[in-house]
This record gives structure tokens, C-alpha cells and sequence, in this order.
């Protein structure tokens, strides 16, 4: 056992209290609860650069970023300012600014779309995307893969049915079987199981959505040539291909993921979505792709769709500093300390004996605790959650603050300085052997 050396969450415990008389499960987005790996979630009080400060005085090094946005750290000076200045003059005028042109036109000079559509969060990005896919092909059917998230859209919380060619059924109560009725959901990184998909329902398929590089069952990597293959099948059946660069977009590397293949073989999706950094820690996303797909949308076309706070003032403001100050030395200070950390944390659970798999995409990366490649969903599912809980909150003892789930990406920034990184190495450690005696003690072969 190691000596935890941070103070009890004795505040963070009693605002949970608080929090789960008043709202459910104490939390406003379930992986914050920390159901996955127990104990009491941090209640954060501030943060700065690489570092969160909860409510009872802990200080974390921060390996979430908010999930993904914050790239430059947290509370970076030239963001606060740029935003201060936007608040002083109002913070939402239901009529269009020049904040939203400017951002749309820094999205359009980096991202392979035309045009660009804002709205306040990832889900609806993917729910108009869809939509608008439908309404450009006059088509029906969504193709997507399991262990791909797209936000909360009903028709996308879909488990795969019975057979690879067959629809889907609600991968929740709430949804019903009308909104997953047509959807297919096909294993990641099987071409085959695309092929059959198209072959037999290829004239109703309207779209097929996939993550560029699915970050929300951990990461797992398009093997290569996979996204330009759904691109080309795509194509060859007249159904749009939509990359959801929500997670991966100006994160995994300057241009995405997009960045690392398509703009070298030379293709591009239909259809684009866009949240996290370009939101530069407020709510915003996008969707955007063809000028003759995204022209369909009202009120140029006749799709509908509409926010009364899309494209809001402030959270573009911070959306355009963050990507102007997003530069390739950003990327590759966050690619470099994203390589210390993932390469001490597999030696660490080698030396420990973890059986262990880390894997990245640009400066994406995630540690899967099991056996060989991980490359869709179920082997994903395979990874031992409770040795992970051990290893989480050992970490959490040593000041660094992981995801709270076995099945997501590990994010850096632009502020995890030398202090940082060096924390979180002396912290694994502590966490490897902590992986290792759960694994003893639960009887799992390590
Ligand atoms: C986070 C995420 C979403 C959903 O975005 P929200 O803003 O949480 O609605 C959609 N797609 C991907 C790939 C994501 O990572």
C-alpha cells in the first residue's frame, strides 16, 4: 500500500451529498460520477495550465483537459483576455457577429469543408449532420460502428442487431425501436462487414458516420487506409461519408485526424463534425463539408435546423484564440510530453507485470489493461476495469487526475511543463503495482 498524499475530499464528498439530492447521480455528464472506478469525484474548485485545484485544496496534473478541449491548458492568459473583452460587450445578441465569420473562416482555411454551420454542443452537430445527410440523398438508413460515440443522438445509441446486415436495436430505455430502425451497426475496422452492409441496403443508406479515429472506446487507430476505403464505398454508392472530428479535430494533430490520412492519400469526407478544442473550452461545435451538400441547409435549402445560442459571441471568441494560438509548436510540445507519458506508463506496467496495450493517433492515446491490439469494440471491452480502477486511483493518490473509465482517451496540453510530466511519472509507478495487486487479488492472470 502507498501513503496517499493528498488531503481526504472531505468538501468534494459533502457537495456530492448535496449535488445527488438535487440533480441525478450527483453529476451533469455520467463518466464524471467515478461509478467506473468508485470513490468520491472531485469537485473542482479552479485550474491553471496543467493543473486543477479541487475544493479541498488538492491540486491534480489534469490528464482529461476537459475531455479534449483545453489543448493550450487551462485559463490560458491570451483566451481569458480575448473573452473578458467579448463579455464586456454583451454575451449573446441573437443576431449574427463577427466572431462567427472569423471562426468559420479559420475552420474552412484548415479543415477540408466548404462551408460551416455552428452549434452549441457535439451532439447536435452529429444529430444535423444526419439529418442533412438525409435531406441532400433523399435516403434513409445510417451506417455507424459500435464503440463510435456521437453524443446522445437517439437514432446513434444503437447496439448492433442480430446479424452484421441487420438494424439495430436502442442501446438504451428512452430510445425507441422506431429511432434505431434505421440504423446498422458494423464491428470497427471490418471492411468486410462494410462491404456486406452496403451490398445488401447500399440504395438506402443516406450516410455512413464514423469517428475519425474512434477516441471514445479508448483510442483505437483506423488501421490504414480504412477511413479512405468508407470513403470510397461511400462514394460508390451515392451515400455521404461523415467524419465525426469532434474528439480528434484540431487535437490529434493540427489538420485532426483527417491530418494524418486524408490530407496524405489525398481524399476528403462529405461531411465534417467539430466540438471540443475549436470551442476552446466553452460550448460550441460545428458541422460543416461540400458547398452543395451544407447549401441544402435552411435558410438557404430546405433542411431545417437552428440554436437560439449557436455560434454564441464568447464561446467563438475563445474557439478563435485558442485555434489562432493552436500552432504546430503547440502540437508538437503536446505530441512530445504525450510520448514521455505513454512510453513510462507501459514500461511501468511492464516492470509491474500488467498485461498492457497503449495506442495513439497523433498525440491521442489511451492504455488499455489487456492482451494484444485492441481494434474494435470487443476486444476494447476486454480490458480489465477493475485493475484500472486500482491504477486510477493510485494516481489520483499521487496528484494526477485520469479519466474515471477504463475506455477513454488520456489528453495533454501546451502547459504540462517539465513540473507536470515529471508528477505524473513519479506518480505511475505506485499506480503499475497497485494494477498488479488487483490483478493477484482478483485472480487474473496478469
Ligand atoms: C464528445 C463527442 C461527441 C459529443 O459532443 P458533446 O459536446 O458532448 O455533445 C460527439 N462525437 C465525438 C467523437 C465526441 O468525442
Amino acid at each position: 500500500m502507498t501513503v496517499p498524499s493528498i488531503a481526504d475530499p472531505v468538501r468534494s464528498a459533502a457537495l456530492f451529498e448535496r449535488a445527488r439530492a438535487v440533480t441525478p447521480g450527483g453529476v451533469n455528464s455520467p463518466v464524471r460520477a467515478f461509478n467506473a472506478v468508485g470513490g468520491t469525484p472531485r469537485f473542482i474548485r479552479s485550474a491553471q495550465g496543467a493543473w486543477l485545484t479541487d475544493v479541498d485544496g488538492n491540486e491534480y496534473v489534469d490528464l482529461i483537459c476537459s475531455w479534449g478541449p483545453m489543448l493550450l491548458g487551462h485559463a490560458h492568459p491570451e483566451v481569458q483576455a480575448a473573452v473578458l473583452d467579448a463579455v464586456r460587450r454583451g454575451t449573446s445578441y441573437g443576431a449574427p457577429t463577427e466572431p462567427e465569420v472569423e471562426l468559420a473562416e479559420e475552420i474552412v482555411a484548415r479543415a477540408p469543408v466548404e462551408r460551416v454551420r455552428f452549434v452549441s454542443s457535439g451532439t447536435e452537430a452529429t444529430m444535423s449532420a444526419i439529418r442533412l445527410a438525409r435531406g441532400f440523398t433523399g435516403r434513409d438508413v445510417v451506417v455507424k460502428f459500435a464503440g463510435c460515440y456521437h453524443g446522445h443522438v437517439d437514432s446513434l445509441l444503437a447496439s448492433a442487431g442480430s446479424g452484421l446486415a441487420t438494424f439495430a436495436l436502442p442501446g438504451t430505455p428512452g430510445v425507441p425501436e422506431s429511432s434505431t430502425a434505421l440504423t446498422l451497426v458494423l464491428p470497427y475496422n471490418d471492411r468486410t462487414a462494410v462491404e456486406t452492409a452496403f451490398a445488401e441496403h447500399g440504395d438506402r443508406i443516406a450516410c455512413l458516420i464514423t469517428e475519425a479515429a474512434p477516441g471514445n472506446m479508448g483510442v483505437v487507430p483506423p488501421e490504414p487506409g480504412f477511413n479512405r476505403f468508407l470513403a470510397e464505398t461511400c462514394r460508390a454508392h451515392g451515400a455521404l461519408f461523415v467524419s465525426d472530428e469532434v474528439m480528434t479535430g484540431f487535437r490529434a494533430s493540427r489538420l485532426g485526424q483527417w491530418g494524418l490520412d486524408g490530407a496524405v492519400e489525398g481524399w476528403r469526407p462529405d461531411l465534417m463534425t467539430f466540438g471540443k478544442v475549436m470551442g476552446g473550452g466553452f460550448p460550441a461545435a460545428a458541422f460543416g463539408g461540400r458547398a452543395d451538400v451544407m447549401s441544402r441547409l435552411a435558410p438557404e435549402g430546405p433542411v431545417y435546423q437552428a440554436g437560439t445560442l449557436s455560434g454564441n459571441p464568447i464561446a467563438t471568441t475563445a474557439g478563435l484564440a485558442t485555434l489562432r494560438l493552436a500552432t504546430d509548436e503547440v502540437y508538437a510540445h503536446v505530441g512530445a510530453a504525450a510520448d514521455t507519458v505513454k512510453t513510462a506508463a507501459s514500461d511501468e506496467l511492464s516492470k509491474a507485470g500488467v498485461a498492457h496495450v497503449v495506442q495513439a493517433t497523433g498525440t491521442m492515446f489511451s492504455v488499455f489493461l489487456t492482451e494484444g491490439a485492441v481494434r474494435d469494440f470487443d476486444d476494447a471491452a476486454r480490458t480489465d476495469q477493475a485493475a484500472y480502477a486500482a491504477f486510477f486511483h493510485a494516481m489520483l493518490d499521487h496528484k494526477v487526475y485520469l479519466p474515471p473509465s477504463a475506455f477513454e482517451a488520456w489528453f495533454l496540453s501546451s502547459a504540462h511543463d517539465d513540473r507536470a510530466v515529471q508528477t505524473v511519472l513519479d506518480a505511475l509507478p505506485h499506480a503499475a503495482r497497485a494494477a498488479a495487486q488487483a490483478q493477484q487479488t482478483s485472480g487474473a492472470t496478469p
